[in-house]
């Protein structure tokens, strides 16, 4: 058995909403007539639409009920984190940019998304299942448990029957609720029909929307449910007629003209309309605790709406914070495969599972940040080091200790971690010079620490790993770093006295410092030296111009190893090109 991780229980935001989950979940409960004297279990959801790539931002709708049902689950309370797979969902679109995809997608838009066929080459039965199978594997890499259920499965296989038969008792009702809000937006019966039609247009064209997710009246009133064609599969019918006592519903296709008459009480094959269908999932479920994007915060949306909805299946809304967006640097450089929106899988081949945790765990879900994809993430990395070197000796702050908390680890244990975490820049760099070559880089890791030596590349991953990845895929090959094979002699030649005294001060010193600590002194105090200080001075005892020699004299190593202005830092470069070939191009 696993050991429990002890609870943060400091006032973070995760903290705070699980303080206002387990009450809530525990009013509820007690409101309930019931003997089972235990706790209840605790329902927390989260969904997500497999209507192509999920991307980065979307992983923000896991991961604020993730991490508010590990602290659940770190007071011994039982938790179950739904993901509900929206795979039931009309197929909108064909997204741009899928390799495996072409325009003849756009012949299945309408269509569940389980019944659109997979991009060609896939291992996957469908569409959706396509999709999911990544986030799954996301999922997993960052610690996350979950209950997955697919909506697919649980319309056509009558799990929601009575709901649904009881939606359409009550379609009154529903209407009425829902029309509160369309007469904000179209007073006049015309121009509500012209909603409608509008609605249907943008339907049939694929785009979304939104009118659509309440459902449509026609002629023979409002009804909350839309059967997929019995011909076509797809989901522009109408209902034209119900009857509640035998359940008997006719419909027909606006597709393909099709029409059938079926007992509601036995079929499975169609949906409740969005606003309705999630509230009552709220109901079926249990649901205390659901956050949702700013998209659903406008007045008439989904969330609002079914605060009110979700009464009629008799049931309560769950806590549902807004979260903001989660934005992405570096994208431009990012190799668009996939319309250049990267998703969860994307960030995990160039960072640590714990890092991309951190990054939610820190900021409260209402505040927006930024993923870095670019030089950023190695100023991201330097700060969680010092954050962790903080923790073990104790001295960070308590807010700071939760997310860190949170970041390497889940109820069930720790994430998996590096052995030996070098920094993330270095690694960077090292990967960068040795351009794959595996047996260079362990040497230059090794002669990083001599006291120390890193024994194998395995110790260093799989932050190596990502370090690696992401100097392969996220660096510009203008900044990337290529050592000279040949002196360069012109630039040699050129040199006045000074410049070659500060060579051979630093060939000198080479070997015995021959370290990244030693030669991080070394590369510092030949300005120094030179200027006639010891190497040991510190800046305070240094006249400003001090730093003004280093800059020359470090553009000159760059020029000389690299041909560049900057690089890597030195030290790194110059134990990654090797002490030979550092004599060689510096004219020695
Ligand atoms: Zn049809």
């Amino acid at each position: 058995m696993p050991t429990v991780a002890q609870s943060t229980e400091t006032t973070d935001w995760v903290s705070r909403f699980a303080d206002e989950v387990i009450e809530e979940s525990e009013r509820r409960a007690s409101g309930k007539a019931t003997s089972d004297a235990t706790a209840p279990v605790v329902v927390v959801a989260s969904g997500l639409s497999p209507s192509g790539p999920i991307h980065l931002g979307n992983l923000r709708e896991v991961m604020t009920p993730h991490l508010v049902a590990d602290e659940i689950r770190r007071r011994g309370h039982q938790v179950r984190h739904l993901i509900s797979w929206d795979d039931y969902d009309r197929y909108r679109k064909v997204p741009a940019g899928i390799s495996g995809v072409d325009e003849s997608w756009a012949e299945h838009i309408g269509k569940p998304l389980t019944s659109v066929p997979a991009p060609k080459g896939s291992a996957y039965p469908n569409w959706a299942e396509h999709f999911k199978a990544a986030m799954v594997e996301s999922l997993a890499e960052l610690g996350v448990e979950f209950d997955g259920i697919s909506q697919t499965e649980q319309y056509t296989s009558g799990v929601y029957r009575e709901q649904i038969l009881h939606a359409m008792r009550h379609r009154g009702d529903i209407d009425a609720i829902l029309d509160q809000y369309r007469t904000k937006k179209a007073p006049a019966k015309k121009q509500q029909q012209k909603a409608v039609d509008e609605a249907e247009l943008e339907a049939a064209e694929g785009s979304g929307a939104a009118a659509e997710d309440d459902g449509s009246s026609g002629s023979a009133g409002y009804f909350p449910y839309k059967p997929y064609c019995g011909n076509c599969e797809k989901d522009l019918t109408t209902v034209t007629a119900y009857d509640d006592d035998s359940t008997e519903l006719t419909y027909t296709c606006t597709v393909c003209a099709f029409s059938e008459t079926v007992r509601l009480e036995e079929f499975n094959r169609g949906k409740l309309v969005w606003k309705v269908d999630w509230p009552m999932r709220w109901a079926y479920e249990g649901v205390v605790f659901e956050p949702s994007g700013v998209d659903h915060s406008s007045p008439g949306s989904s969330f609002q709406v079914g605060g009110q909805i979700v009464g009629i299946f008799g049931g309560q809304q769950p806590i549902g914070p807004m979260y903001a967006f989660v934005g992405i640097s570096g994208m431009a450089k990012m190799s668009s495969s996939r319309g250049g929106v990267p998703t969860p899988a994307d960030a995990l081949r160039i960072m640590e599972p714990q890092i991309l945790r951190w990054l939610y765990a820190r900021r409260r879900p209402n505040q927006s940040f930024k993923i870095a994809f670019d030089q950023e993430i190695q100023r991201l990395y330097d700060e969680w080091d010092k954050l962790a070197a903080k923790v073990a000796d104790g001295s960070a702050l308590p807010g700071d200790v939760a997310a860190y908390t949170r970041a390497v680890g889940t109820a069930a244990g720790e994430l998996p971690r590096t052995a030996r975490p070098l920094p993330y820049r270095t690694l960077a760099s090292v990967a960068d010079i040795t351009a794959g070559h595996q047996d260079q880089a362990l040497r230059i890791l090794s002669e990083l620490d001599p006291a120390d030596p890193l024994g194998a590349l395995d110790e260093a991953r799989p932050r190596y790993d990502k370090a690696e990845a992401w100097i392969n895929t996220h660096v510009p090959a203008d900044q990337r770093t290529i050592v000279r094979a040949e002196p360069d002699t012109e630039l040699l030649k050129s040199l006045d006295d000074a410049s070659r005294q500060s060579l051979a001060l630093l060939l000198d010193g080479l070997a015995e410092h021959w370290s990244l600590d030693g030669l991080t002194h070394l590369v510092y105090g030949v300005p120094k030296v030179q200027a006639g200080f010891s190497a040991d001075a510190t800046p305070k005892e240094l006249p400003p111009e001090i730093k003004t020699a280093q800059r020359t004299f470090f553009a000159l190593l760059y020029h000389l190893l690299v041909g560049r202005d900057t690089g890597p830092r030195l030290p790194t470069l110059l134990l990654a090109v090797g002490q030979d070939r550092v004599r060689t191009l510096l004219g020695q």
